[in-house]
């Protein structure tokens, strides 16, 4: 079977091409690398021991994307690529619309001419309207506080749109809550540009020494101890999770939302106490006002993906913080051994 990952260079991409080539998919990834690096091919490729593909190609190059599908033969596609900034896309709302739902239209589009007509899309929790109370589950009204969450809900609704229109097409709409953690070997991990805006990304930076000290935004929400509640999931699990959802959606038609979480929220404070753990050090911390926009806890039903799809998460916040931290320590290396 012949998957293209857009996006497949990015965080979740990159660990969702081992999982499924590992376990015996063909793996094209197209990406522009903005948000990523060309060499995350190479330790994608030295994870596997196997080829992994790569076209280069903004997906908002409707002819660029077209002869991508000429020259290969897919069965599915997993659409990851996008921005995910979410205080970004309230400064630069157009950019946000433009590149991920032109580049979502042209992507059907493409499939469509070549008779591809399944989908596993990258959506997210921040797809439920905020006043929803908690756990969130996949039918609970949606909607959106920045632009970025509306790009998902928008493109939830097109998928939807697309398979209600033609009966055969099938989408899978993965409903991801936090992702953290990065491969075992520390050969692959999350990357972002400049200082994180995430708490994980940020907590690495800050054990690692790049960064002076955690700012914790607010210890005054109605949570056990006041910091804000998140349903942290290894990205290996996630991984896992759209090669569960690329086996359910092969005989099935229609548009199917599942929530990838664990069901457990953990509080910045557990966060930061299960990282010291693995680092062996009290990170610095200072508590500042909360952060405009946040909600005290998020945290998934996981119950729909564990009956339809099989999926239970595996690994627990010690691995999440585990992998993240040996990450941190082997990202320099690994960028130096396949710098091109
Ligand atoms: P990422 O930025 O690491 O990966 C996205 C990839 O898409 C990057 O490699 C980028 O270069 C590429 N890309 C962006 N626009 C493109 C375009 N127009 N054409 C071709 N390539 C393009 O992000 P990620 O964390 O791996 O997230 C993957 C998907 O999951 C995104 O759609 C994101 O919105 C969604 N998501 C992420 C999280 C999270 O916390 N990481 C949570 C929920 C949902
Ligand atoms: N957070 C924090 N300091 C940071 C980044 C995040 O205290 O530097 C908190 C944030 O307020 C939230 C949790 O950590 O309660 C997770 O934030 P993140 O941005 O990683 O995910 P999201 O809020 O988008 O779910």
């Amino acid at each position: 079977m012949s998957v293209l990952l857009t996006g497949g260079a990015g965080f979740i991409g990159s660990h969702t091409a081992v999982v499924l080539i590992e376990s015996g998919y063909d793996v094209v990834v197209l990406d522009n690398f903005s948000n990523s690096k060309p060499s995350v091919i190479g330790r994608i490729e030295q994870i596997t021991g196997k080829p992994c593909p790569c076209e280069e190609a903004d997906l908002s190059d409707g002819p660029l994307v077209d002869a991508v599908f000429r020259r290969h033969d897919f069965d599915a596609v997993v659409h990851f690529a996008g921005f995910k900034a979410v205080g970004e896309s309230v400064e630069k709302p157009r950019e946000y619309y433009e590149n991920n739902l032109i580049g979502t239209l042209r992507l059907i589009e493409a499939m469509t001419r070549r008779g591809v007509k399944r989908m596993i899309f990258s959506s997210s929790a921040t797809v439920y309207r905020a006043d929803n109370p908690v756990p969130y589950y996949e039918d609970f009204p949606l909607g959106a506080t920045n632009p970025y969450g509306w790009t998902k809900v928008m493109i939830e609704r097109i998928l939807c749109d697309v398979c209600a229109a033609d009966p055969g097409w099938g989408a899978a709409l993965l409903r991801y809550f936090n992702p953290i953690g990065a491969h075992p070997s520390g050969r692959i991990g999350e990357d972002p540009n400049g200082i994180p805006n995430n708490l994980l990304p940020y907590v690495s930076k800050v054990a690692g020494g790049e960064l002076p000290l955690l700012h914790i935004f607010g210890d005054d929400y109605d949570t056990p101890d006041g910091t804000g509640v998140r349903d942290y999931i290894h990205v290996m699990d996630l991984a896992r999770g759209h090669l569960l959802a690329l086996g359910y959606m092969r005989d099935r038609r229609g548009a199917f939302p599942f929530n990838l979480g664990t069901g457990k929220g953990y509080s910045v404070r557990e966060v930061v106490a299960a990282f010291e753990k693995v680092c062996g050090r009290a990170l610095p911390v200072r508590v500042d006002p909360r952060r405009p926009g946040d909600l005290p806890s998020v945290y998934a039903n996981a119950d729909r993906a564990r009956k339809e799809l099989g999926f239970t998460a595996r690994l627990g916040l010690d691995e999440m913080c585990a992998d993240a931290w040996r990450w941190q320590k082997r990202r320099e290396e690994a960028d130096g051994a396949t710098a091109e």
